[in-house]
């Protein structure tokens, strides 16, 4: 395969970076990435994949932090002069944004491959010492940014898939590609696990650029991945003149600053690592008007299930306290989740030895702590249930700034040290036997992604 992938990579590398530098233009939150998924979706159909879209590959019911519906229709609108996106956008009016697309080639293993696709709420830099703005692709809708590299996974995956349709490349059996929204938050790998999008997969492969790692770099299982949970909490109170009658009023600020200072104050866990932010809070409406309404936003984080359960369970005792000690009322909302998961040897395996192989790889590291949060641990535990194996892989990538500064900018290169490392993984996973170990029913984990 390795001349034909090589004048393939050749000839086509340009392109691929093009359409990230697409992407990268217009940057779309989480379960509103309706031009990307669209343009994913016309071109794989193109490519002669299979492609499902909406809610066949999405269960509504499961999707936690959904956009207002204006927010979705605007991403509608933005593509519905565009004949070939048309038909596509339609499918995902209620921000069911994902995308799985299929090829098959005979009997063999199915072989999911998952690439995120969202982008973030930051204003990118304009400045001149930052590419995107000096080559003329930075975002041009104001206040979001692809600040992570989802556009870089867009694009590889992309890539991967017009070389897994052309006669040169050598796999068998099924490939299966999933385009995942609002990675961000951890909202979008859930649904489309609960969808069943990779119920009979015997290989799940999901990676990530950057993160720490140099171009050329790849580590082959992410770990230390960590639990988490992200709440919204409201406090609401009664506005009342500060100075004339403030024994009326109920103070959803202060409401809102003692929960924030005690969340913070939490005990630590002994055992399992944790975290815990209160990142953002909105309240008030001037200075002499006792605040009615405060909006907190939190995560909490841990390196087990049990750790992050816990933390969550303490943080809903202090806003709950809080709440009463300013006589407010209160609600939480949970927005996202993020899981873990272990990465499979069998699946590292070939990623090392997919990486070993791939010119431009010139430092394979077996594991490397993430730190952070994902939500590809629910398609892994999935595939994994169902006696499959799965890995979280990383490809490193030279940045200009860290994940989600407004300054983020990967190495281009990565794109087709990317696409050569997926081509030569889904050659070697599907060269073998099926992995699973049983066929029957996935089992419900009633304790993932409940929220
Ligand atoms: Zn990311």
């Amino acid at each position: 395969m390795s001349e034909a992938l090589d004048r393939f990579v050749a000839e086509r590398e340009q392109d691929w970076v093009l359409q990230r530098r697409a992407f990268h233009r217009e940057p779309e939150l989480g379960f509103t990435e309706v031009r990307t998924a669209a343009t994913l979706a016309a071109r794989l159909a193109e490519l002669g994949f299979e492609v499902r879209a909406g809610e066949a590959v999405m269960r509504p019911e499961a999707m936690l932090g959904v956009p207002s519906a204006d927010q979705i229709r605007e991403r509608l609108a933005a593509v519905r002069a565009e004949e070939r996106l048309r038909p596509w956008a339609q499918a995902m009016d209620a921000g069911c944004t994902g995308l799985v697309a299929e090829l098959r080639r005979g009997a063999g293993p199915v072989t999911a491959l998952r690439f995120d696709i969202d982008a973030l709420p930051v204003r990118e830099c304009a400045e001149s010492d930052h590419r995107p703005a000096r080559e003329g692709f930075a975002s041009t809708r104001p206040g979001l940014m692809h600040s992570c590299g989802h556009d870089g996974h867009a694009a590889i995956g992309l890539g991967v898939a017009e070389w897994l349709a052309h006669p040169g490349s050598g796999w068998r059996g099924t490939v299966r590609l999933v385009f995942q929204p609002a990675e961000e938050g951890g909202r979008g790998a859930f649904p489309m696990a609960e969808a069943g999008v990779v119920d009979d997969a015997d290989w799940l492969f999901a990676a990530h650029l950057g993160c720490g790692l140099a171009t050329g770099e790849v580590a082959a299982a992410g770990v230390e991945m960590l639990w988490s949970t992200k709440l919204d909490a409201v406090f609401h109170g009664r506005a009342a003149h500060a100075a004339g009658n403030p024994q009326d009023g109920r103070n959803a600020l202060l409401a809102g600053a003692t929960a924030s200072l005690n969340l913070h104050a939490l005990p630590r866990y002994q055992g399992a690592t944790t975290r815990f932010n209160v990142g953002r809070m909105d309240a008030g409406t001037g200075r002499n008007v006792i605040p009615d309404r405060c909006h907190l936003q939190l995560e909490v984080r841990g390196e087990t299930e049990a750790a992050a359960a816990w933390l969550e369970d303490r943080a809903r005792e202090i806003l709950d306290a809080a709440a009463r000690m300013h006589a407010c009322g209160l609600e939480v909302e949970v927005m996202g989740r993020t899981a873990s998961a272990p990465c499979d040897s069998a699946a590292t395996a070939i990623v090392s030895a997919a990486a070993t192989d791939t010119p431009g790889i010139h430092r394979v590291i077996p594991e490397y702590s993430i730190g952070g949060g994902e939500d590809a641990p629910y398609l892994m535990r999935r595939v994994q249930a169902g006696g499959g194996a799965a890995t979280y892989f990383l490809i490193g990538s030279d940045l200009a700034d860290c994940h989600h500064s407004v300054r983020f900018d990967f190495d281009e290169r990565s794109i087709a040290l990317g696409v050569r490392l997926f081509a030569s993984i889904v050659e070697r996973a599907s060269a073998g036997p099926p992995t699973r170990v049983h066929r029957g029913p996935t089992p419900q984990d009633p304790d993932v992604g409940a929220a």
